[in-house]
């Protein structure tokens, strides 16, 4: 696990959640005119996702939600701050700035060179 002081934790934990807050509330006004917003369950909605709405629409949101779910988990176990790749530090700034980063800042263009300019495109 990178070297975090209890202080830069807790600002870890604090980023996650709000933004996590965020996507949650992004997600809800954006099913507002499918759902009665009141009554709306965000984990029995990603269980059943109906067919007649347009998914790709908070299909990101949902990604970054999932991926600081998977944050959330690792901030309380070793791989916390690790990149996925590398297995080096994603550094304590990217993290504030991008709390669902899951690779360091190398990895992260390469990852996104291969998914972009890939020999298999697939537009
Ligand atoms: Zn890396």
């Amino acid at each position: 696990m990178a070297n975090f002081t209890e202080n830069q934790l807790t600002q870890l934990k604090a980023a996650l959640h709000k933004r996590y807050l965020e996507l949650q509330n992004e997600i809800h006004s954006e099913l507002a005119h499918t759902k009665d917003a009141d009554d709306f369950d965000l984990a029995e909605y990603l269980n059943n996702i109906p067919d007649d709405i347009d998914t790709a629409l908070v299909d990101r949101q949902i990604n970054e939600m999932r991926e600081l779910e998977m944050s959330m988990k690792y901030l309380n176990e070793l791989e916390f701050g690790d990149c996925i790749d590398c297995g080096n530090e994603i550094g304590f700034e990217r993290l504030l700035a991008y709390p669902s980063a899951q690779r360091c800042i190398q990895c992260q263009n390469q990852y996104e060179k291969a998914f972009l300019q890939g020999p298999n495109p697939t537009l």
